[in-house]
């Protein structure tokens, strides 16, 4: 998707890798299990420098968790970042029979964005500093505070490179 909207990707599972790039996307997956492996892999401090530092980052689903401040349902040792001040509630949408498609209203796009749930976390609170950009009965699905982006749904997922688009263009 990143390259469809005309920008260069590569994929980051070193420390020296995370340090080559300009920004990131934190991906859908498994929330718990990223944590473990980004322990494992000698990335939870480097990262968390990058974040502190102000990397841009695009948050997907199970990559929106591990930015949030704090995570409800998650394994005690799991890592929160913190780059977004939301409390999230892993797989608060329900299980993976629960998932879903939305066409989903979005400021700032003038045509509703096609958004992909998989057993999504729901956003239980938003700090005063985070901006809502979409919800989903009443619930925050797509945030933004500063230079990171959060989704609770996959826009890798429905063709449609629009949410890239807007954080290349704004978040960078
Ligand atoms: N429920 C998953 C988790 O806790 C996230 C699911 C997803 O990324 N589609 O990490």
């Amino acid at each position: 998707m990143l390259q469809a909207v005309g920008v260069e990707a590569t994929e980051v599972r070193t420390p020296e890798q995370l340090d080559s790039v300009d920004a990131l996307v934190m991906p859908g997956g498994e929330s718990t299990t990223m944590s473990m492996l980004l322990e494992f892999n000698e990335l939870l401090a480097p990262l968390a420098t990058r974040l502190a530092g102000g990397i841009a980052v695009f948050g997907t689903c199970a990559g929106m968790i591990l930015l949030s401040r704090e995570i409800i349902d998650g394994r005690p040792d799991q890592h929160a970042f913190g780059a977004i001040d939301l409390r999230v509630r892993r797989n608060g949408f329900g299980r993976q029979i629960d998932s879903f498609e939305i066409d989903l209203d979005v400021c700032g796009l003038d045509a509703p964005y096609p958004a992909v749930f998989i057993r999504a976390p729901i956003v239980e609170e938003a700090g005063p500093d985070v901006e809502v950009l979409a919800s989903v009965d009443g619930r925050p699905v797509l945030c933004r505070q500063g230079r990171t982006l959060v989704a609770a749904f996959h826009p890798e997922l429905s063709g449609d490179g629009r949410l890239h688009t807007f954080f290349v263009e704004r978040c960078l």
